[in-house]
This record gives structure tokens, sequence and C-alpha cells, in this order.
């Protein structure tokens, strides 16, 4: 690939992140998006990066790549409101940065607009609304392709301060968590399922009528949103001499679907590779695989609780927190591999995993969308319905729903 130009399909996170890295280093670099810009797969939500899952900052390990965090508007966060299944609510804390709330969308200040200005900046060039055979490519950041688990959020004008709270709650987000995040007067209420249901949006409603019972929002709703995350753990990552990077990649979380600082890193790595400074098999399954495999196997054990398990969890964690004086202890623990969880795998990759061949030939072991429970019947309460019914006529007055569940 010595002076050949590198052909990158998809310019979301990993993909931007792998162009950034080759055009610094002088290559020819070309990605190509099916889409019209990038981060228009989102629609202004707001996601956080991770800051436990390795030591360094991870600001300060995407500086070390040449990918700016400047570039792009983040609000760092070291306080959340943690509530329980039966709505206590606490707060782990920590002295550092626990993670970043950034923006995903097309509007300049969006992280997905800031990687490609660090691109462009760089050098490469971008063919959007563009389909190209993922065989003429070098690189594969085309996100996910199949849904294992769904979030649908809606984003609000709001006069509560700056706030985020995440919820775990097997009612309102079924075999998952919800969340409350705002950011300088907007605000977005999301709730992921992570068991197939039918009539998703009554999951959202409630769920806003939980936290407009519990917080002061003064909620004037804009639009609603959502996504999809594919959990499926390839046997290879580069596969005919393409390099699998992102969720293409199956680098994402299963636990909980923090998956932008993997694509990040992937790209990073996948392009440090083809500049020869790493074997890019060898380095991810060294530094992202064992992480993707703890969150399995955490998603394995939270598969089988329901609330009293999200309760015991919510208790630990205070507990652990009170003990070593630093909330994000947990969260490092909790995506650490260790030998108990190493222990888990053969029967959690038997019982959660279903090995499937993709159209280009990898094998993966992907996790199929789960099936919903007999508990996850129930009618929603009178002031969800109302919220419902105040959706419909901002829908009707011209708001954007960027995800319905035919999406899935
Ligand atoms: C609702 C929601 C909330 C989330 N919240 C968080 C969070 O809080 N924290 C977190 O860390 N992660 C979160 N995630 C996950 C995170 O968004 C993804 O893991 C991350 O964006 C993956 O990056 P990627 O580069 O693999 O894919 P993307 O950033 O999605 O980029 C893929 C790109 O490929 C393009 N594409 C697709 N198919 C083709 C094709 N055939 N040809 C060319 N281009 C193609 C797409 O248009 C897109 O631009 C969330 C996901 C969703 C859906």
């Amino acid at each position: 690939m010595a002076d050949k130009p590198i052909h990158i399909l998809g310019a979301g996170l990993s993909g931007l992140s792998a162009a950034i890295v080759l055009a610094n280093a002088g290559k020819e670099v070309h990605v190509y998006d099916v889409r019209k810009d990038s981060g228009a797969r989102f629609d202004g939500d707001f996601q956080g990066i991770e800051n436990w899952t390795s030591s360094p900052d991870f600001f300060d390990e995407m500086r070390s790549w040449g990918i700016d965090p400047d570039s792009f508007k983040s609000d760092s966060f070291s306080i959340v409101d943690l509530a329980h299944p039966d709505d206590v609510i606490t707060q782990p804390k920590t002295d550092g940065i626990a993670f970043r709330v950034v923006e995903r969308g097309t509007d300049e200040h969006c992280i997905d607009q800031g990687l490609k200005k660090l691109a462009l900046e760089a050098g490469a060039t971008i063919h959007y609304d563009t389909r190209k055979n993922p065989q003429e490519c070098n690189i594969i950041a085309a996100g996910p392709k199949d849904s294992s688990a769904i979030a649908f959020g809606e984003i609000f004008y709001t006069d509560h301060p700056n706030h985020v709270t995440l919820q775990l709650n097997d009612k309102l987000a079924p075999g998952a968590y919800s969340y409350l995040i705002i950011i300088d007067g907007v605000g977005l209420i999301c709730t992921c399922l992570w068991r197939k249901q039918k009539r998703s949006s009554r999951y959202l409603n409630e769920t806003i009528a939980w936290y407009e019972e519990n917080y002061e929002l003064n909620r004037r709703p804009i639009k609603r949103v959502g996504g999809k995350g594919d959990f499926s753990l390839p046997e290879k990552y580069v596969h005919e001499g393409r390099y699998y990077v992102g969720e293409a990649g199956g680098l994402q979380d299963f636990m909980w679907g923090f998956g932008m600082r993997y694509a990040i890193t992937s790209g990073a790595l996948a392009a440090q590779s083809i500049l020869g400074e790493y074997n890019y098999e060898v380095e991810i399954r060294k530094r992202l695989v064992p992480l993707v495999k703890s969150s399995a196997i955490n998603r394995f054990l939270l598969n089988r609780v329901g609330d009293r398990g999200f309760k015991l969890a919510a208790r630990y964690w205070m507990w652990d927190q009170k003990r070593k004086g630093d909330g994000l202890a947990f969260m490092r623990w909790l995506y650490a591999p260790s030998i108990f969880r190493n222990l888990l795998w053969p029967i959690a990759k038997l019982s959660m995993l279903r090995r499937k061949r993709l159209d280009d030939g990898r094998f993966v072991n992907r996790m199929p969308f789960r099936k919903a429970l007999k508990r996850d019947n129930w009618e929603p309460s009178i002031e969800a319905v109302e919220i419902g019914k105040q959706w419909d006529k901002v829908r009707k007055s011209g708001a954007n729903t960027s995800f319905t569940e035919s999406d899935t």
C-alpha cells in the first residue's frame, strides 16, 4: 500500500479518525459515505465519551494520534445522578473527568463535523452521497448493520442547568438504562431497549413522565431521535486485506453501548497499522477485544437480572465509592478483564451469541435482539399518554422524527 491511495468506507467517527491519521502522514485518502454528510446518521443527540476503559485521559490519547478534541464542543462531567430502580437517586462522583458529552449530527460544533474538518484540513477527500464497493476499500468503517438493541430519545428546550442522570430501570428501559442529558438549555431524555418491543414509543413516553416527576424540566419538545446498535464479535479484524473498524468491526460496548471511544481508537490504530507502526489484528486483540469481551460477559449477566439485580449493582456502586473515595473506580472495575469474567466467557458466548456468516464472507458471533418478556406488557400511565399526545401535536406542526420502529 506504499504509495497507493487509501479508500475508506464510511465518514463517521472511525472512518474520519483513520482518514486524519493517514492524511496527516501524507497519504492520499478518499472517504466514501452513502449519506449527505458526516453525522447525518444522528440528529443533534448528545452522547457521552467514556473516560474509564483505560488510564490515559481519552482526549490526551486523541491528541497523541493528531486528532484535536478542540475541533468540536464537549462538556466534561465528574458527577451524575444515579436513579435506582426504586427511584432512590444517589450521586457517583470522581475527582477527574468521568466522561464528556458531545453532540452528534451535522451542526458545526458536533463531533462528526469536528473530525470532518480535521480530515479535510489534513488533505483527505470525502465523497458524500456515494456508494462504493466495499471490496475496493482498505478500511471498512460503515457503522452498525443489524440491530441488537435500540435507543429512542426526545430533544427539548429546558430551563434546567447542565446535568446528567443515568437510570437503571428494567420497566422503562428493558434490560438496559435510560438517561437525561442537559447541556446549555437543551435536554435529551433517551431510553435504551435491549429487548425488542412493539409500540416502542410508549417506553419513551413513560420514561419522560418519570423524569418530569423527578426534575423541574419545563420541557418544550423539539424533535425525537434514536438509533440502533449492532453487537457482534468478528472472528477476524483484517479480512482479505481490509481493516474493519468501529461498529462495522464489532468494536462496541455490549453492556451499555459506549462505542465512540472504540470507534475513534480503532480508526486511529488501523491507520497507524497501514503506516507500518502496528499489526492491526494483534493490536486490536490486545487493546480493545478484552474490553469488548468483558462488556459482553457483563451483558450476559445483566440479561439474567431485572430490577432486583440493578438495585444490587447500584448499591454496590455507592458502597464501593464510599470505600475508595472515587465513583469511577467501580466503572473501571466493571469494564476491566478479570479471571472470573474470562471463566464465564465460554458460557456467555455459547448462550448469548449466534455465529453468522456476513455477505463479505466474515464470520461473526452476534448478539440477536432479545425477545420481549411477559413483564414488558404494561399499560401506560395517564402522564405518559398525555406526553404521547403532546408529541403528536408537536410532530404534526412539523417537528422531526429521525428514527422510527421501522428503522430497526
Ligand atoms: C441513539 C444512540 C446513542 C448512543 N450513545 C452513545 C454514547 O452515549 N456514548 C458512546 O460512546 N456511544 C454511543 N452510541 C454508539 C456510537 O454512536 C457508535 O458506537 C459510534 O458512532 C460508532 O462509530 P462508527 O464510526 O463505527 O459508526 P458511525 O459513526 O455511525 O459512522 C458510520 C458511517 O458510515 C456510513 N455508512 C453506512 N453504510 C455505508 C455504506 N454502505 N457505504 C458508505 N458509508 C456507509 C454512515 O452514513 C455513517 O456516516 C450511541 C448510538 C446510538 C444509536
